[in-house]
């Protein structure tokens, strides 16, 4: 039987990163993943092609709406949706084997096949052609998450269907209605807004992307609504139904009780992920999952067994595809005895509509309820010289700080590439700097990122420039 110092089991970006980090700290390492292609979620189904969309489809709405207005036109601008199918397809199988070449590179044994765990040192792996079982010093679940869906509604993957199913559509629905108005279903809904579907959000909240500051959701909902989108906020779907090619959801308003229907040809449910742990034998080992589904971990995110950790989707905490290899890297680490950390609070969300949106540390809401004084600076990108530039106006920087130390306790951003620019605020808030910091350093002009510094500014006693 094959022996190792660490088995992963599930190979999302929570498993491959710890089985790279495991090989580099000189641990003998099997990754096994149930199926063909590694990736997990994130790669396969998830962060990567539906960025993959999200970018096709804003390059055709922007050059349908903005590019006219730049003076760049175009005749009879068309989506070839077969043609962004296969781009998405070849950006995906890119990037999995980019993880296949690392896996070899750093002399990870890659099992292909379902993980169960025997006993505490013993995982069997069940392929085609057979079982075969291995010992391991070490176990890390990593098996990650699944659509989920509504308890009254079935998902039959044709018309009534989860992102997994919205991701490889081969046609443009004529109306699509998302049930949820959380992170997939705005990004899934813009994708098919612009090129060209009547979208319509069903939400049982006052509020989009409602785990985030509450000023970014009212603030995305106003731009996606130009945009095209309708929402219902505060409907509690009730039933869906799907006749032929056609979808039926009711929905009741949460203060009115008043009932609406509305009829499209697809229903995307986008209300959330559970961890999947389904034939990986936790029951072998007495391991049990918490009210969620979750497995349980300490602060060493090991399970009740010794030995035994879990990370990614599968356990509390943001499903966040850098949540998940923060702490696949941290397990590595632990099981190779060294003491490593990670700053939850520091762990972005991030959204990839347009306007992007992202946040760290704490809300406003939070703040308030943890009786924190605070203090705000807000500064509005329709006076950023680069945002008016690239007729990117929507949105705002607001940075929250202590109203004792000045140290940013917070930042919430939502404008132009703020995917990318949102790490400013990491940085500053890992070394716990000051408003009056940033404030006080040289931002590049005209950029984005001026707009962190004037929030700064408007956070130490009103003093942004431009405003
Ligand atoms: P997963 O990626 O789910 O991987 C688990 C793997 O384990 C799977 O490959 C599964 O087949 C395998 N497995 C399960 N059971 C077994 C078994 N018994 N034996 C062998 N293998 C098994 N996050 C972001 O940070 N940014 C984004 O932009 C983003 N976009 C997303 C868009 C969509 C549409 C979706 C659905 C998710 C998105 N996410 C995003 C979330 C992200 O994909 C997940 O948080 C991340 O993939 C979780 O990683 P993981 O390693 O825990 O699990």
């Amino acid at each position: 039987m094959e022996k190792f110092d660490v088995t992963i089991i599930g190979s999302g970006p929570g498993g491959y990163v710890c089985a790279i980090r495991c090989a580099q700290l000189g641990l003998k390492t099997a990754l096994i993943e149930k199926y063909s292609t590694l990736g997990g979620t994130c790669l396969n189904v998830g962060c990567i092609p539906s960025k993959a969309w999200l970018e096709a489809s804003e390059h055709y709405h922007r050059l349908v709406h903005d590019f006219p207005k730049f003076g760049v036109t175009f005749e009879n601008p068309a989506v070839d949706i077969a043609q962004m199918h296969g781009r998405v397809k070849a950006v995906v199988e890119e990037i999995i084997n980019g993880v296949s070449f690392l896996m070899k590179k750093n002399k990870v044994m890659v099992y292909q096949g379902t993980g169960t765990i025997k006993d505490k040192n013993t995982v069997k792996i069940t392929q085609e052609s057979g079982t075969q079982t291995i010992e391991s010093a070490n176990i890390v679940i990593a098996t990650g998450s699944k659509p989920s869906s509504l308890p009254n509604v079935a998902l039959d993957k044709e018309r009534i269907i989860s992102s997994t199913e919205a991701l490889s559509l081969t046609e443009i629905p004529k109306h699509m209605i998302v049930i949820g108005g959380g992170v997939i279903g705005v990004e899934l809904g813009s994708v098919f807004n612009r090129l060209g579907a009547k979208v319509t959000v069903v939400e049982y909240m006052d509020t989009l992307i409602g785990a985030m500051d509450l000023a970014l959701g009212k603030e995305l909902q106003r731009s996606l609504r130009k945009q095209g989108i309708e929402f219902l906020l505060q409907h509690k779907v009730t039933e869906v139904i799907r006749t032929g090619e056609e979808v039926t959801v009711t929905a009741q308003a949460l203060e009115s009780k008043e009932e609406i229907s509305l009829t499209g040809d697809y229903c995307l449910m986008a209300v959330g992920r559970r961890p999947y742990t389904t034939d990986l034998g936790l029951e072998n080992i007495g391991i049990g999952t918490d009210g969620k589904g979750m497995i349980p971990v300490n602060e060493q995110l090991q399970t009740a067994v010794p030995g035994i950790y879990a990370i990614g989707d599968v356990i509390k905490g943001a499903m966040l595809a850098h949540k998940a290899s923060e702490e696949g890297v941290f397990v590595a680490e632990t099981i190779a005895g060294q003491r490593p950390l990670i700053n939850y609070n520091l762990i972005p969300s991030i959204v990839y509509t347009a306007p992007e949106v992202a946040g760290v540390g704490a809300t406003e809401e939070q703040l308030r309820e943890q009786s924190i004084a605070y203090k705000v600076g807000s500064f509005p990108f329709k006076a950023n010289a680069r945002a008016k530039i690239s007729m990117d106006t929507d949105g705002f920087i607001k940075v929250l700080a202590s109203a004792q130390t000045d140290e940013i306790l917070g930042v919430h951003m939502l404008g132009p590439r703020i995917a990318d620019t949102y790490i400013e605020a990491v940085v500053a808030m890992e070394y716990r700097a000051s408003a009056e910091d940033i404030a006080r350093m040289s931002h590049g002009h005209p950029t984005f990122s001026e707009s962190f510094k004037e929030a700064c500014l408007a956070a130490t006693g009103g003093r942004a420039i431009h405003m």
